[in-house]
């Protein structure tokens, strides 16, 4: 494929910016760590979502959508889902259950394409001992106290990602007294951890439970190969994390690389009102929920404020970004409703989707930048249109001057990154249309009520499943109808 565009891609790896090559071009394989399921997904954890989203939207553009394999794992064994059993008395399997599923419907209400793979830790137990085994049995790791270890000082390349040298690991030690005592070096990271509260599996190093960095080596090998295109994350992830799967995959499978290229978005700070800005941390208590978020914004808001800075740039997250964001996205969707409206006096147009700015380092700030232009510009024709100064003839014939054409340039690109995928008349009136339902709420139960006086039970139970059903409908969206005097319901914000 000669005509195949050129993506390059800044590399943490290398620390440098190189031109993608996949191993097997029908084959481009991805890997992203994916939640641990005990909570709600933070909007942190939701830019290095959409960054990977993007990025494989972009790769399934050149490559095609059936050659781009992604896996993006749900770790469903953690200490902190075995305490948050312990605390709320529930099954281990409820609680990660309903994580996981609170994360993907999340994920996808801001735009995210379900992954190929989505592996579960607990599925892959049998691939994470053979491959603590096969690290024993070479030598790279060894058991200590019921636990089983990495031992750092085997694999030359460790630090190599994160630029940690073995010495500053050591001078910076932070683990606890008990576990130094355990290990030959500091720095050496867990395998295999004995049972907790019953939690354990069998194994031929003792019964336990994995570490969570093996996790990650063990599934992308199943899902992907044993080496891999892209791995992505958040830069947060780094180190250890990064670093430990490098080391594990690396000297378990026998390969130089675990993953060729690296791709690290970069912090999510919150502004401060005095304009500053701060880290998210549960301590200064500004932790920002995507679940939360989605209740006032729609999706798409979410999902453009996510991307206004560039990946590799730090993104600082205010109200006022998602309220800049919706205001680009009203403006956008005008250009969609005028989009139908011009080609249903016939117009066409076949301009191909290119996405130069995506290829260079996916630059999508440039490519929203260049939305806005487009928008403005046709804006320009608009006025011009109106004050006489372009005739609709000179509109649609003129090359330059063809609103079609420009539009439909601006909306494929738009779709291509997650955006427009509403209808515009329902992005108007911004999803559900409460008043008209509560009007309707109000009816069907003033027609219960009579059809009760009158003794029709059939057509009472009708009336009050409908109202229960609109109850259930506006209650999905954060809103309650409340009853007032004379069967006059008003709706508000829960
Ligand atoms: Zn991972």
């Amino acid at each position: 494929m000669n005509d195949t565009p050129t993506l390059t891609l800044y590399n943490s790896l290398t620390r440098q910016k190189e031109t993608f090559t996949p191993q097997d071009p029908s084959r481009v394989t991805m890997y992203n760590c994916g939640p641990t399921v005990y909570s709600y997904a933070h909007i942190g954890n939701a830019r290095a979502a959409v960054v990977a989203d993007v990025l494989f939207r972009v790769l399934r553009h050149i490559y095609g959508q059936e050659a781009v394999v992604y896996a993006r794992n749900i770790t469903d064994v953690d200490d902190r889902i075995i305490q948050s059993a312990k605390e709320t008395g529930k099954p281990i399997s409820e609680i990660t259950e309903k994580y996981a599923k609170i994360y993907n419907d999340d994920l996808a209400a801001i735009g995210c394409l379900p992954p190929t793979y989505q592996p579960k830790a607990t599925e892959h137990i049998s691939h994470m001992i053979e491959m603590i085994s096969k690290l024993m049995e070479d030598g790279f790791a060894y058991a200590s106290d019921d636990h089983v270890f990495f031992d750092v000082s085997t694999y030359d390349d460790y630090g190599k990602l994160s630029g940690n040298t073995l010495d500053a690991l050591r001078g910076g030690d932070r683990v606890g007294e008990g576990e130094v005592a355990r290990k030959k070096n500091s720095a050496d990271f867990v395998l295999w951890k004995p049972e907790l509260d019953g939690v354990g599996w069998d194994a031929p190093f003792g019964r336990g439970r994995p570490g969570w960095h093996i996790e990650c080596s063990a599934m992308a090998k199943a899902t992907l190969g044993e080496v891999i295109d892209i791995h992505c994350g958040g830069v947060d992830l780094k180190f250890p994390h990064h670093e430990n799967e490098i080391a594990q995959s690396c000297c378990a499978n026998g390969h130089e690389k675990f993953a060729n290229y690296w791709v690290h978005n970069e912090f999510l700070n919150m502004a401060k009102a005095d304009g500053s800005s701060e880290k998210m941390s549960k301590s200064l208590g500004n932790v920002t929920l995507v679940h939360d978020l989605l209740k006032e914004w729609d999706g798409e808001v979410i999902r453009l404020a996510l991307l206004k800075a560039h990946y590799r740039s730090e993104l600082n997250w205010s109200e006022d970004l998602l309220k800049e964001s919706k205001a680009q996205l009203d403006g956008w969707y005008r250009k969609k409703a005028d989009y139908f409206r011009v080609k249903s006096l016939g117009a066409g147009s076949n301009v191909p989707t290119y996405l130069d700015e995506l290829l260079d380092e996916l630059n999508i700030p440039l490519l929203l930048a260049g939305l806005d232009n487009v928008s403005e510009y046709i804006e320009t024709l608009y006025t011009a249109n109106s004050e006489g100064g372009i005739s609709n003839e000179q509109m649609s014939e003129n090359e330059d001057w063809n609103i079609f054409v420009d539009l439909d340039f601006m909306i494929k690109r738009a779709n291509l990154l997650g955006f427009l995928q509403k209808d515009p008349e329902v992005w108007r009136k911004g999803g559900l249309d409460y008043d008209v339902l509560v009007e309707e709420y109000d009816s069907v139960r003033a027609q219960a009520i009579a059809a009760k006086e009158a003794g029709d039970k059939a057509k009472m139970g009708e009336m009050f499943k409908r109202s229960d059903e609109i109850r259930d409908q506006v209650a999905a969206e954060g809103i309650v109808i409340e009853s007032g005097p004379d069967g006059k319901s008003t709706w508000r914000k829960a």
